[in-house]
């Protein structure tokens, strides 16, 4: 067997045999940086779910894998700049790093005029960390109706990449804002601590180096 199906279907494994108290999140198989070759033992393998994080890499490795097969479904978790949105709305089917209003009000317009929508992820920086992207806990409110009454963007959940020193603390803050907004989808959990971002409520763990091994 692939070593990228083993360490996926021991992860599979550890999520399942975790507290059963919330559900299995998803694994998004985060590709970034490695060659279609790499990759598609996992596709022959029937794994559906896979993230990159920048936008020209993933066209020139996805355009033509998603036009044999409408399963796999792709999603950007990168940052995301406004002048790319044109080539993201064709081949992506998530975004988990809406971040600002330029770039919420692009997205409106872009899908308007292909008529293809995505389920769209608002990025939070949960940690306000000024390095970090990402909505602000105390503007998430005002931002989620913006994008949704004004915009008519389909938010379905929160996204955040934590402060590594008290993970738990700012999973257990995502949970509560995701519950405040009503949302039903949760994008948080990477190769170091998808079990505790399971553990409130993640819906979608984000897994690169643990599948794929380290990126050089
Ligand atoms: C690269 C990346 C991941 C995966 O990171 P690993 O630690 O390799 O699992 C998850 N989320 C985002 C936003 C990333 O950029």
């Amino acid at each position: 067997m692939h070593k990228s199906i083993s360490n996926l279907v021991s992860i599979q494994n550890e999520l399942k045999s975790g507290s059963q108290q919330s559900l299995n999140p998803k694994i998004i198989a985060v590709s970034k940086t490695f060659p279609l070759e790499i990759i598609q033992p996992l596709i022959d393998h029937g794994h559906t779910h896979f993230g990159e994080n920048k936008v020209q890499e993933a066209v020139d490795k996805w355009k033509s894998v998603k036009d044999k097969s409408s399963q796999i479904k792709l999603h950007m978790i990168g940052k995301l700049q406004t002048n790319k949105v044109k080539y993201v709305i064709p081949l992506f089917d998530y975004i988990h790093s809406l971040d600002n209003l330029k770039l919420a009000e692009k997205i409106s317009k872009e899908q308007h005029k292909t008529n293809k929508f995505l389920k769209i992820f608002i990025q939070v920086n949960i940690g306000l960390e000024s390095q970090k992207s990402g909505i602000e806990p105390n503007n998430l409110q005002d931002f989620y109706n913006k994008c949704v009454n004004d915009l008519k963007l389909n938010i379905i959940g929160l996204m955040c990449i934590p402060p590594q020193n008290d993970v738990e603390t700012y999973f257990n803050e995502m949970q509560k804002l995701n519950n405040l907004l009503n949302l039903k989808e949760l994008s948080m959990g990477m190769s170091a601590d998808y079990m505790q971002a399971k553990k409130y409520g993640s819906s979608f763990v984000r897994i690169g180096s643990k599948i794929f091994g380290e990126r050089s």
